[in-house]
């Protein structure tokens, strides 16, 4: 009998210095784990080594995406935390989560406890000193949100940039105000989304890592389809390229009407050059989707 070990379940990617790890097909699961942000994107399948992640992100309603929380919850009363997971959603799907949540709760005879945290576009959160996460707008037919998460660093001043390190010293001990603070933008996570999302969340192209969903990657699906059921189609991707200024962009939630290794082949003849040495391909070489 062959056995299925863990790695050959879950999809493990460097992209510049975040790990992604989990596993995405549309429309069936979607759910990565970004350690060193200590954060789950979506829940469409209960993984056992995701349940001790004490920040999840919900993106929308479907099934794909939240179907799996309740499962994920259950196994986490396994580990015995005191913290109940700070759970990000859009706002308007709080209500129904918590009701679901709730009758989970009352099958089981014992409680899932949750922090849920809900958000609308704009609105933003300190996780750690060092990182934030701000919600935008993306496009789907049910209440969606991306997240984007940065750093907010002192940066001097442009008008004092050419000033030597001495002179600096001495106006910072005088108490002038030398610095600015800017935002880092690290991670962008953008799915089941038209690409319209790039317009307006014009930021996320400029993160460090952009994980981004490319449902359909062929004539398979027409653009039109796929913009009627609001998922990104590779022509229009093609088209936006020059617009993405990321170091790593992880395309993801590929339809199962193409088998992994049709993923890879279709993008590494359809990317050009300068997009391809930046793509990060999350489905996995070889053999079947996992499950
Ligand atoms: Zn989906
Ligand atoms: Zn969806």
């Amino acid at each position: 009998m062959r056995g299925r070990s863990r790695s050959e379940l879950l999809l493990d990617v460097s992209a510049g210095p975040y790990t992604v790890r989990g596993v995405s097909l549309g429309g069936v699961y979607t759910s990565l784990q970004v350690p060193q942000l200590g954060a789950l994107l979506d829940v469409g399948i209960p993984i056992r080594a995701f349940a001790g992640t004490d920040r999840i992100f919900l993106s929308h309603g479907h099934g794909d995406h939240v179907g799996a929380l309740f499962g994920l919850l259950g196994i986490r009363g396994l580990l015995h935390r005191k913290e109940a997971p700070k759970v990000f959603l859009p706002a308007p799907i709080a209500g129904p989560i918590a009701e679901a949540i709730s009758a989970m709760e009352r099958l089981q005879r014992h409680a899932l406890p949750v922090d849920l945290v809900p958000m609308v576009a704009g609105d933003e959160h300190r996780l750690r000193p060092d990182l934030w996460v701000r919600a935008f707008r993306t496009h789907h037919p049910v209440p969606s949100l991306g997240y984007l998460f940065f750093d907010r660093v002192a940066k001097l001043k442009a008008a004092y940039a050419d000033l030597p390190g001495r002179e600096i010293g001495r106006r910072k001990a005088a108490g002038e105000d030398l610095f600015e603070t800017r935002e880092r933008l690290e991670l962008a996570y953008a799915t089941d989304t038209l690409i319209r999302v790039l317009d307006t969340a014009p930021a996320i192209a400029r993160a460090r890592v952009l994980i981004l969903e490319c449902t359909f990657l062929d004539g398979r699906k027409s653009l039109e389809a796929s913009r009627a059921g609001c998922h990104i189609h590779l022509d229009e991707l093609l088209e936006a390229a020059p617009r993405l200024e990321n170091e790593r962009v992880v395309l993801m939630h590929f339809s199962q009407i193409y088998t992994p290794r049709e993923v890879h082949a279709i993008l590494a003849d359809r990317l050009p050059p300068e997009l391809a040495e930046k793509v990060v391909v999350f489905a996995p070489r070889s053999g079947p989707w996992p499950g």
